[in-house]
């Protein structure tokens, strides 16, 4: 177990920004915290760094209490604080080197220091001045100081918020990348954030978790609707005949030959789709689960007062 939270409460005067929280991430895992605004994650994730106290509950990290005058712990952390505050006026490498030395990395400092600068892809910018770099290239300064002292354990709040699309897709490789090796809590209010490379899900609303599971349990706990998959033919079929697929509940003309199915059940209805067409002599030319579901649930859980 990598981070394992019980009974967190934060009150910040009368307001409960947590309110009886626990979850449990595993070793190896990407986990996805996801909420709208005000929700508490960075609050949370805070408290998993020691950089605030909670009011109530414990927070271990590869089974150490986490205490707020408790440095030796943060060791094994890297963490990616929201906004990703940086020191504009430093450059990149002397930057990274002056975070190296925080952590007391001594000999090894250059070597390490170059060795994130390769893995995060800022090579051409190491010798800038951070206030002068893209938002993309300074979010990637970001992910390297957190991940320079070699953590186990990362906690990087809402990583790719004001980035454009093209670098969003970057970073979120990036992430994947270093998911590999590391325990990987990041938060998000972006549903396909998560779908795009979380193993897990951990839904907040208003300091209280409301969903905790895989992309499929999810689905499976709250079943706002079943599956949907979007079938393109090169044949025209008729209506009638795409009611025999074998559990499809609903059936929608989106265009020419073109489909959309929906079964009440969780399962992949797919492979039966696919039996179908054989069956009938027809050509798939295009076949997509859609990724609307995960989105509603979202909604629904998140949106009631
Ligand atoms: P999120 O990161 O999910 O957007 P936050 O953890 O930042 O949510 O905030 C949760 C709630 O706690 C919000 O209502 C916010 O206004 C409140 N809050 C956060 N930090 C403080 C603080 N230092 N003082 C008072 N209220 C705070
Ligand atoms: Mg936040």
């Amino acid at each position: 177990m990598s981070i394992k939270v019980s009974n967190i409460t934060k009150e910040y005067g009368l307001q409960k920004a947590l309110d009886d929280v626990s979850f449990e991430v595993q070793s190896g895992n990407v986990v996805g915290f996801l909420g709208p605004n005000g929700a508490g994650k960075s609050t949370m994730m805070k408290i998993i760094t020691g950089f605030i106290p909670q009011s109530a509950g414990m927070v271990e990290v590869n089974g150490i209490t986490i205490d707020n005058q408790e440095t030796d712990i943060r060791k094994d952390i890297g963490y990616l604080p929201e906004n990703n505050p940086l020191y504009t006026d430093l450059y990149v490498k002397e930057y990274l080197t002056f975070v190296a030395n925080i952590y007391h990395l001594g000999k090894s400092t250059n070597k390490r220091v170059g060795e994130l600068i390769e893995l995060t892809g800022i090579g051409n910018e190491q010798n800038k001045k951070i206030g002068s770099l893209s938002k993309g290239y300074r979010q990637r300064v970001g992910l390297a100081q957190a991940l320079i002292h070699n953590p186990s354990v990362l906690i990087l709040d809402e990583p790719t918020s004001g980035l454009d699309p093209n670098q969003i897709v970057e970073i979120r490789k990036l992430i994947k990348d270093i998911g590999r090796e590391k325990t990987v809590l990041l938060s998000t209010h972006i549903m396909q954030e998560v779908e795009a490379i979380c193993q897990k899900i951990i839904i907040i609303h208003k300091g209280k978790i409301v969903a905790d599971g895989s992309t499929q349990e999810i689905i499976a706990q709250t079943s706002v609707k079943g599956l949907s998959v979007l079938v393109e033919f090169i044949e025209p079929v008729n209506q009638e005949v795409l009611k025999r697929i074998k559990d499809i509940s609903e059936i929608t003309m989106l265009g020419k030959n073109t489909w959309l199915l929906s079964s009440k059940t969780q399962k992949d209805i797919r492979p039966e789709i696919f039996r179908f067409a054989v069956e009938h002599g027809l050509t798939i030319i295009t076949m997509q689960q859609k990724g609307q579901q995960l989105e509603e649930i979202f909604q629904s859980l998140t949106n009631q007062n």
